[in-house]
């Protein structure tokens, strides 16, 4: 791969992976319960919102790991193989998902 296109991927996984950061922190600020959790609706609706953001804290944690290692590919000089087959991986996935571990054939 160019090293242009190589540094252009580079600079937007460094991007991604800042922005995941301070959304994954922002989804793990301890949540303000109310006063009054006397109200059985009221407690209902907090548990959904809890377990939707832990599951939107997961989500971002998976890309953030995602992110990591197509970073560390970049450094250990294999990066844009297929996991699976080792061909390269199309140059129009990986602009739109530097991060893809796999080529398109592989993601099927
Ligand atoms: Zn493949």
């Amino acid at each position: 791969m160019e090293q242009t296109k190589l540094a252009e991927y580079k600079n937007k996984l460094e991007q991604e992976r800042l922005r995941l950061m301070s959304e994954i922190k922002q989804s793990e600020k301890p949540q303000n319960f109310g006063d009054d959790v006397d109200e059985f609706e009221e407690k209902t609706d907090e548990a959904e919102e809890i377990g939707n953001q832990m599951a939107i804290a997961k989500d971002l944690k998976k890309r953030l790991d995602e992110i990591d290692i197509a970073l560390s590919k970049i450094r250990n000089g294999n990066y844009g193989l297929c996991e699976k087959c080792g061909a390269k991986i199309e140059e129009d996935i990986l602009s739109l998902s530097p991060e893809a571990p796999l080529c398109k054939a592989c993601r099927v």
